[in-house]
């Protein structure tokens, strides 16, 4: 008998599939609970509550791979889970394609194992907040319906939420992203957020990339700090996006990168070089009393708002190569140290350099 790939089933569900689906019906995508078992929500009572003993043992959420997680079993399985100091711990955590139908009640949970949770659906809040992950989180292609809640949540091991779809407000503010020894994807690559997205404060220590990733609302990374290099090369920023006092230890690469509705830069630190090259400012942009220690490009930047760099410091080489200012472009009391090249910029609007330190070929 030929077998066809059922329609049904996603391309991503690649562990051994529930057979238990009634003839007809459409495929279970549930994990089997032991080769040759059904997934959970088919299996017996003793199935499942072997299933659950393996949680309340500390060895592993290892069965609601691919399964309709209800506010009820989300419940049951919460209240499964050891307690150690006063937190939810929770071992190894397989939640691939899990679909939660509720409220994913997470907030303080200790996750002492890797947690797989690529694919999943969260349809209410995903509520992480001051979650600390030990090992490494994998969220690449999950969606999150409503508010993604990780607030002041601590990822030891790196993070990737690559390709993941945030449809709500997403809360990341002072969390913290260790440095990623575990699969070597992207962090943030193509991400899509269709809400406000809130980095403030948050601490990046390893190389961090949103590259492509597109920030729909609002984009808060104030006062973040990122350890390594930064990538936001063709990063799409369609909402109001703010960068104040960021501070960036490696270098910073915004290629490409697109702001539609104004930005703010004012007192960042670029430690390492940074890029806007090709970059398009549409609203007003602020990079005022920002610092440049290393070298910094603008070349080909389109300004479409007013541009501010007043009291920007500059201490090494920087290109404003083919840049063009449509609005006002303010440098007053900017200091250049190193080569400051404005040679073949066009300015449309007025461009004051009063009181700038340093030389500017024009
Ligand atoms: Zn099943």
């Amino acid at each position: 008998m030929a077998v066809s790939a059922d329609p049904v089933v996603p391309r991503w569900a690649d562990w051994p599939l529930c057979q238990a689906a009634p003839m007809g019906a459409p495929g279970c995508i549930g994990g089997q609970l032991d080769p040759d078992q059904p997934c959970f929500a088919h299996s017996d009572d003793d199935g499942r509550a072997a299933a659950m003993r393996r949680l309340r043992d500390g060895i592993s959420l290892d069965f609601l791979l691919g399964a309709e997680v209800t506010e009820e079993l989300l419940a049951e399985v919460l209240a499964a889970a050891p307690t150690k100091d006063g937190r939810k711990v929770f071992p190894f955590v397989d939640l691939r394609g899990a679909r939660f139908h509720s409220t994913a009640g997470f907030d303080g949970v200790s996750f002492e194992g890797p947690v797989w949770s690529a694919w999943s659906t969260f349809q209410g809040d995903a509520g992480f907040f001051e979650a600390s992950f030990q090992r490494y989180a994998w969220f690449g292609g999950a969606t999150f319906r409503d508010d993604a809640r990780f607030g002041g949540a601590s990822f030891a091991d790196g993070a990737w939420f690559d390709r993941a779809t945030f449809q709500g407000n997403s809360d990341f503010h002072t969390a913290s992203f260790g440095r990623a020894s575990g699969p070597g994807r992207p962090w943030f690559g193509e991400m899509r957020f269709q809400g406000p997205a809130g980095f403030g404060g948050a601490t990046f220590a390893g190389t961090t990339s949103f590259d492509g990733a597109v920030l729909g609302d609002g984009a808060d990374f104030r006062a973040a700090s990122f350890h390594r290099d930064a990538r936001f090369d063709r990063t799409t920023f369609a909402g109001t996006t703010r960068f104040e006092r960021a501070a960036f230890a490696g270098d910073a690469d915004f290629r490409a990168a697109s702001f539609h509705r104004g930005l703010g830069f004012a007192r960042a630190s670029f430690h390492g070089r940074a890029w806007f090259d090709q970059a398009r400012f549409e609203g007003s942009t602020g990079f005022g009393e920002a610092r440049f220690a290393g070298t910094s490009s603008f070349d080909g930047a389109a300004f479409e708002g007013d541009a501010d760099f007043r009291a920007a410091s500059f201490h090494r080489g920087t290109g404003f190569g083919r840049a063009s200012f449509h609005g006002r472009a303010s440098f007053e009391r900017a200091a250049f140290e190193g080569d400051a090249d404005f040679r073949a910029v066009s300015f449309q609007g007025e461009a004051r350099f009063d009181r700038v330190r340093g030389t500017i070929r024009r």
